[in-house]
């Protein structure tokens, strides 16, 4: 039961009110899983991010920003965010917690059937995180996504004030598998890659697989970047295959290894069109 609510009015007062109140206290967002009956997020205190003006979405040289309060209702409806991103937001099928839950909100979480986290990952967007450094003093650094994923317990604590998309040109794409569209997802895949040179490079593969948590598909990545596969549905027998898969309500093991083949299979093919068409998308 939260029995404090505090507010805060700079990224400085809202890392040093998390710091001095101490466990159990964590950083209010839109709240969608906070309070979520069964929430995952177990506090007795919240620190608001409300007062920060985290919620501005700029554009300058093709590099777009999305502050971290930025709700998925309002970047679906910017004209500045990627049409790309735009179809992981629509994941979120209910328009009502569409208008409350934040981006920086979906990344903490880091779920197993994350809306955003392998288009983001796949799209090699950066995080600006605003930390109180050994000193006392404020900090902001600017990383790559993927290494806050991969280095998820080193970031805890850490205030994510902004996303950066930073590869106007990129080919991203992203596919999702549930029951339904309010239902959680079994398998959500995205693909990434830098298809200026005519081939594609710097590929990114992120899936969150439900059960089994998320991932990069790494030997996945490396067959597309060096040319290996001689057809997409090759890469689509080397995806998974070192993914504990479980059976749960989204679907069975067997179901989940086979959509994502065939997901990635398609995901390449689209990437190889757009490369033929010589455009990103
Ligand atoms: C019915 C239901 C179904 C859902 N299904 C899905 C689903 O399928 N996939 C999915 O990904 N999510 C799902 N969610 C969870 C949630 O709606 C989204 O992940 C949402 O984007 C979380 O954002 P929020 O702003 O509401 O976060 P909050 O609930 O406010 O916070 C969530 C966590 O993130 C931390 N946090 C928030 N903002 C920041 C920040 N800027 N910096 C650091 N830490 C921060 C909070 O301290 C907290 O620990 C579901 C929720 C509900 C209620």
């Amino acid at each position: 039961m939260i029995t404090e609510f505090i507010q805060a009015t700079s990224p400085l007062e809202a890392l040093v009110a998390i710091q001095k109140h101490g466990e159990g206290t964590v950083f209010l967002a839109g709240g969608t899983e906070i309070h979520r009956l069964g929430s995952s997020v177990s506090c007795s205190k919240v620190v608001s991010l409300k007062g920060l003006a985290l919620d501005a979405i700029t554009e300058k040289n093709g590099i777009v920003t999305i502050g971290s309060m930025v709700t998925f209702q309002q970047a679906l409806d910017s004209a500045l965010v990627p049409s790309y991103l735009k179809e992981s937001l629509r994941y979120c099928a209910s328009r009502t917690r569409r208008n409350m839950a934040t981006i920086g909100g979906n990344i903490t979480l880091s779920r197993d059937d994350s809306y955003l986290l392998p288009t983001l990952i796949a799209a090699k967007a950066r995080l600006i995180l605003g930390d109180i450094s050994n000193d006392g003093s404020y900090a902001e650094e600017n990383i790559p996504i993927r290494e806050y994923h991969s280095f998820r317990e080193h970031f805890t604590g850490s205030l994510i004030l902004g996303i950066v998309l930073n590869k106007p040109q990129r080919f991203v794409a992203s596919k999702r598998f549930s029951r339904t569209a309010q239902s959680p997802g079994a398998v959500t895949v995205s693909f990434g890659a830098d298809i200026s040179s005519g081939a594609a490079h710097d590929v990114r593969i992120c899936a969150a697989v439900k059960g089994s948590g998320l991932m990069r598909l790494l030997q996945v990545e490396e067959g597309v970047s060096s040319g290996q596969y001689q057809s997409p549905e090759d890469a689509a027998t080397q995806a998974g295959t070192d993914i504990a898969f479980v059976d749960d309500i989204t679907g069975g093991a067997a179901y989940k290894r086979y959509i994502l083949g065939t997901a990635v299979s398609e995901l390449y093919r689209s990437c190889l069109g757009a490369m033929n068409k010589g455009s990103a998308v």
